[in-house]
């Protein structure tokens, strides 16, 4: 509803609406936007006003690794994946077998896929749409000007950037689409199980998103304020409070890096306490791992690893 009355006062002011970008699998949160949802909506504003295709790219460098499931069969669950897995991957496929629907896309073989850094695939659905962002050699002198080799300088979406393909197909070759599933389902057991372990461990924790490749959490010096903070029952000071104790708990998780690196980010969600005007941004603890050796079983020690840095000084001061 938010995205068609935005839209309709571009066009109201005389402006055209020229593109969409859905984000599916935000790199923090794992959140994962309505792309048919998405799609419904332009294409009523496009019969309403007359108007030519609005493009729709859909951001799914993090989770568009999870069409590998689209395929796969549930019902008779080849892999023989847990009931709580499975459940997951069920709830992902309803999102991600739109995708088609999508303009382009992207996938970031280097997050999930387990190829080095350097490696993203861009698909567009019709190549001529590339040439909307095509420079002209003159318009980056740097590299197009007394060129001597054949270098054309629109090679990839950001010019001097190699398009490093190899390894992707390599990995797809390696692996097959039934080897990526069992990688992308064991990011999934892997969260399942620390979610669980980690409120079992701390009382004082609370889970901030869905069940994802990714684990966001909060740590509070008292009772668990998580529900008073995303329905508004709490102050802005006591937010910005518990964010300061995640913050000195990030930068002391930071100091034995070496060990075990949990991630952390200052803005994870927004919550609207009672009596601020402005959303507040919520500062969380970060798990996210990618190594197919990281399984259920190694669950213990990152929580072991916790208690030994979070809880003692901290919590306990808190
Ligand atoms: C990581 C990420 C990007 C950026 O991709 P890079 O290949 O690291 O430049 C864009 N969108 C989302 C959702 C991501 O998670």
């Amino acid at each position: 509803a938010d995205l068609r009355e935005k839209m309709q006062a571009v066009i109201e002011k005389g402006g055209h609406p020229i593109y969409v970008l859905a984000t599916l699998g935000t790199t923090d949160s794992f959140g994962i936007d309505d792309l048919a949802g998405i799609k419904k909506v332009t294409e009523e504003i496009e019969d309403a006003y007359g108007l030519p295709p609005v493009y729709i790219h859909a951001d799914t460098a993090m989770g568009g690794m999870y069409s590998f499931f689209n395929e796969y069969d549930f019902s008779g669950n080849p892999l023989h994946l847990e009931d709580h897995v499975l459940e997951t991957l069920a709830r992902y496929k309803k999102h991600f077998q739109h995708l088609h629907l999508a303009d382009s896309l992207v996938f970031d073989f280097h997050k999930l896929g387990q190829t080095p850094y350097i490696t993203s695939l861009f698909l567009v659905k019709n190549r001529e749409a590339l040439k909307a962002v095509d420079l002209d050699p003159d318009e980056t002198p740097y590299v197009g000007n007394r060129g001597f080799g054949s270098y054309h300088t629109s090679y990839t979406l950001e010019c001097s950037r190699m398009g490093s393909s190899i390894p992707i197909y390599a990995s797809l070759l390696a692996f097959g689409i039934e080897g990526y599933q069992e990688i992308l389902a064991n990011y999934i057991r892997v969260n399942l199980a620390f979610r669980k372990k980690l409120l079992q461990a701390f009382p004082n924790a609370a889970v901030t998103n869905d069940v994802s490749p990714v684990t966001t959490f909060r740590f509070y010096p008292g009772n668990v304020r998580y529900h008073e903070e995303i329905s508004g029952a709490i102050t802005e000071e006591e937010v910005r409070n518990i964010n300061k104790f995640n913050e000195k708990i990030a930068e002391t998780l930071g100091r034995y890096r070496t060990h075990t690196y949990f991630g952390s980010t200052k803005k994870q969600t927004y919550v609207y306490p009672a009596d601020s005007r402005l959303p507040v941004p919520l500062y969380v603890q970060k798990f996210y791992s990618v190594s197919p050796y990281t399984t259920v079983e190694t669950i213990d020690q990152f929580i072991a690893f916790l208690k030994a840095h979070v809880e003692p000084s901290d919590v306990a001061a808190g």
